[in-house]
Parts: structure tokens; C-alpha cells; sequence
């Protein structure tokens, strides 16, 4: 981009999160931008609940030409969309909020998108009638589980809280032992827990000995090098997907609707990961 930049005629698209300053979304859609040489800025708003409303027609009124949406924000946002897609009404929550030009706002939850792209990108696997088990029920779960049920899977939920497991599959006992027997007869295990976020040890709830080369290890929690769970997965021989794939992939279909333009997903790779 010229200098000066940015201009009168720059356009604006950012994240809403309370707090957000952690967000990796700036340098993944800035990465973009750069790349295809659009006159476009991606910004974070830290928004508090009780400014939610207001905040997103006042950026929508201010010329905002997308918004993500993060934690806390993914389910009371709905209320300030003007129309919803199938996804949102299935998993209850958006994270993508596109203007549509005459005022109204579209909701959007591009979290299922992203976890079977990046599924499919590291270790495709034919999920037709075929049993996963997925560890964890909260947001994140949800989309996942909507995504899952769209591949004809069929889904067995482990989680701390059982009765929110109960909600969107067939639970199974969130013990060490009874995940490790259920993770033997599945074709794909995915951690949408926060366990594994801020340690180097593998948390000792998740199941490993039962993993290897027939069973697809998926940790939806991003960090920079692979989580604990699945360098151990990987030492088994289990082919593997991390979060970052997941976090990738549902910018880039965000991106998508908001410039109307194919993402430059290699771009969008290289500004998630610090040089
Ligand atoms: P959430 O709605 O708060 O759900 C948290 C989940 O983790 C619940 O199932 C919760 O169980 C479980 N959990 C939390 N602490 C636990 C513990 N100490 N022991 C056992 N279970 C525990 O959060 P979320 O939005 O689903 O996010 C979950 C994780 O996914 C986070 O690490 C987040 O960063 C990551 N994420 C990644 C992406 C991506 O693009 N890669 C997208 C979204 C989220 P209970 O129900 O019992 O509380």
C-alpha cells in the first residue's frame, strides 16, 4: 500500500471480543489484504457486553465492511443480526457478522467450514457412518458437532459437565479409561476442550494409549507449536490436525463473504505464525 496509508478511502473490517488483544485475527486478515494489494484495514475492537449492540451498528453505521466475533460475544450477537444463516440457527452462536449494503447485517457461523477444511487439508478422512468422539460441549463443540453431523458422522460426547455431552451426541463418561475405550472404535478424536492450552504436559484427562495410525487426532486449541496431546498422538503413529487449520480456515471463509474475493490462504497462514 502508498504512503500515506491509511486513507480517506481505506476500508475497515475487525474483531469484537472481551478482551481481544490476544487475537491472532489482525495479523491473519492484514496478511490477506497485503497480499491481494486490497485497500482494506482489520482492526480489534474490545467491546464490553454491555456496549454489544450499540458497538456493532455504530461500526456497521460507520462503514465497518466485516466483523469476527469472539469470546464472549458469539451468542448474544444474534440478537443484533438482521437475518441468520442455517449454521447460526443450528449451533446457536455467529462468529461472522457480513453488512449486506442496505443497512442489514448477516450473521454467520463459519467455525463448521473451518474445522472440516482444515480436516480435510491435513488428514481427510471418510466420516460416513462412522463413529467420532469428540471431548469437550461448549461453543466451539457445537459447530463442530453441526459439522460432523453434515459428513453423516456419528458423534460420541465426553464432557466434564455430562448433561451438556447428552445435548449433542451420544455421551460417553468423561473418565480416562472409558474415553480411551470409545477413542479405540473412532475414526476421528477431537479435543474442543481448553484443556492443553497453557501447558507442556499432556492433560491427563485426554485419551492417548488408544490413539494411532487408524485414528485422526484433531486439537481445535491453537498455539504456535503442536499441543502436548497431539505430539503424542503423533508419536503413536495417529495422523494429526491442529487448531491453527481450524482458526485459518474460518477466517478465510470469512473473508471470503466480506470482499467477495478468493482468501490468499497461503498469506493468511504465514500471519498466524510470527515470523
Ligand atoms: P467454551 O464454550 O467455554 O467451552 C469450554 C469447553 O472446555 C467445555 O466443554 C468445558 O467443559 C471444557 N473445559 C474447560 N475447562 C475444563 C477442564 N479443566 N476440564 C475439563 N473440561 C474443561 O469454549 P469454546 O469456545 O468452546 O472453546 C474451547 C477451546 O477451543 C478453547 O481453547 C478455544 O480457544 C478453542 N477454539 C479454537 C478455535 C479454532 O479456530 N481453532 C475456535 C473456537 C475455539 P464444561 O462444559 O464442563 O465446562
Amino acid at each position: 500500500m502508498q504512503e500515506p496509508w491509511p486513507t480517506a478511502s481505506t476500508r475497515f473490517a475487525g474483531v469484537i471480543g472481551w478482551p481481544v488483544g490476544h487475537s491472532l485475527s489482525p495479523s491473519m486478515h492484514n496478511a490477506a489484504f497485503r497480499a491481494l494489494g486490497l485497500d482494506w484495514a482489520y482492526l480489534a475492537f474490545p467491546i464490553a457486553p454491555e456496549h454489544l449492540e450499540s458497538a456493532v451498528r455504530g461500526l456497521f453505521d460507520a462503514g465497518c465492511s466485516g466483523l469476527s466475533v469472539t469470546i464472549p460475544h458469539k451468542q448474544a450477537v444474534i440478537a443484533c443480526c438482521d437475518e441468520v444463516t442455517p449454521a447460526v440457527e443450528a449451533i446457536g452462536a455467529a462468529n461472522t457478522l457480513v453488512p449486506l449494503g442496505d443497512g442489514r447485517v448477516r450473521g454467520d457461523n463459519t467455525d463448521a467450514e473451518g474445522f472440516l477444511r482444515a480436516l480435510d487439508e491435513a488428514a481427510p478422512v471418510d466420516l460416513q457412518g462412522r463413529d467420532v468422539l469428540m471431548i469437550g460441549a461448549g461453543g466451539a463443540a457445537r459447530a463442530i458437532a453441526f459439522a460432523l453431523a453434515g459428513r453423516g458422522a456419528r458423534l460420541r460426547v465426553a464432557n466434564r459437565t455430562t448433561a451438556r455431552a447428552a445435548a449433542l451426541g451420544d455421551p460417553v463418561e468423561f473418565t480416562r479409561d472409558a474415553m480411551e475405550r470409545a477413542a479405540a472404535e473412532c475414526v476421528l478424536v477431537v479435543n474442543a476442550t481448553s484443556l492443553g492450552m497453557g501447558t507442556d504436559e499432556v492433560p491427563p484427562e485426554l485419551p492417548v494409549d488408544s490413539l494411532g495410525p487408524g485414528t485422526v487426532a484433531y486439537d481445535i486449541v491453537y498455539r504456535q507449536e503442536p499441543t502436548p496431546w497431539l505430539r503424542a498422538a503423533a508419536d503413536r503413529g495417529a495422523p494429526t490436525v491442529d487448531g491453527l487449520g481450524m482458526l485459518l480456515h474460518q477466517g478465510a471463509a470469512a473473508f471470503a463473504q466480506w470482499t467477495g474475493t478468493e482468501p490468499p490462504v497461503d498469506a493468511m497462514r504465514a500471519g498466524l505464525t510470527p515470523r
